[in-house]
């Protein structure tokens, strides 16, 4: 028996990334991810690639930010397996500028996948674990939802700000036996990151190394990055937890770059 078997788990943003280890990780232990991003051919080649090794696997085309296409791709979840689970509400993006240049479409670009996506991909999956009585939902926050960082004011505002929503969700679902939890990871070596360093690089006038070395991994305990794998550990600890007891709680994953 393993810790997902038969379990229905929605996982944004999955086609890259942290997303995609999230569900090869509950593929691997008997759960069905269903691989919910915004660009459809590499969702379906990451499903394809969980089927390969003998999971089961769903691709559906899903912009976070648009209530209708998250409406659905929900029902179209729940037309094929009939209920959810597990969410893990992963989707985002990275966008770096100093606060007195921001432009206001970016600003609003990454709130809308954070924020608006959190909101909706959340509100949708509810009613299905309310009329189970059943949920986990996890929101993929970041130590820029404990701490700031130059550049990145529309980031760390809406990392900070899925903290609240998953603490009002601990308590609204409390009765229908959902739980909502943050995992805020360090840095990962994923595109995210990959595209940032060279723009760090430029708007703060430094090396691409030294952004590595200086910036990002500079307060961690061992000047190593987090792992996609690392991330994934937390996730699926919060998404097996057996009862309301771990709720409302955010988790970081940094080594030690961040510590509470
Ligand atoms: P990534 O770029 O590898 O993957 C992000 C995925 O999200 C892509 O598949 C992309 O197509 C999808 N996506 C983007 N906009 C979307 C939308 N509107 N609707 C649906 N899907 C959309 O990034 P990643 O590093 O794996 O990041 C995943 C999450 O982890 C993000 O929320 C990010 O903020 C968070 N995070 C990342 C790091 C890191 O260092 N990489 C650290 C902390 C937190």
């Amino acid at each position: 028996m393993s810790r997902f078997d038969g379990r229905i788990a929605i996982v944004t943003g999955a086609a890259s990334g942290i997303g995609k280890e999230i569900a090869f990780r509950i593929a691997a232990e008997g759960g069905t991810p269903i691989i919910a991003d915004l660009n459809l051919d590499a969702a379906n080649a990451t499903a394809a690639e969980i089927k390969q090794k003998g999971g089961d696997s769903f691709a559906v085309a899903m912009n976070v930010t648009d209530e209708d296409a998250v409406e659905k791709g929900i029902a179209d979840v729940i037309a094929k397996y009939g209920k959810i689970d597990i969410l893990v509400s992963n989707a985002g993006i990275q966008i770096v500028k100093p606060l007195v240049d921001f432009p206001f479409a970016d600003w609003k670009k990454l709130m809308s996948i954070h924020l608006d996506g959190a909101f909706l991909t959340t509100r949708a999956c509810l009613r299905h674990m309310y009329a189970a009585n059943y949920g986990r939902v996890i929101y993929m926050g970041s130590v820029h939802s404990k701490e700031a960082s130059k550049l990145k004011a529309p980031y760390v505002t809406a990392k900070h700000g899925l903290i609240g929503l998953a603490k009002v969700l601990a308590k609204e679902g409390a009765e229908h036996n959902v739980t909502a939890n943050v995992v805020c990871p360090g840095f990962v070596r994923t595109p995210l990151v990959d595209k940032q360093i060279p723009e760090q690089a430029k708007e703060l006038g430094i090396t691409e190394d030294q952004v590595i070395k200086t910036v990002m991994l500079k307060d961690t305990v061992d000047g190593t990055f987090t792992t996609t794998d690392d991330v994934a550990d937390a996730v699926l600890y919060f998404a097996a937890a057996r009862s309301n007891a771990l709720t409302g709680q955010s988790l970081v994953v940094s080594h030690g770059w961040y510590m509470q």
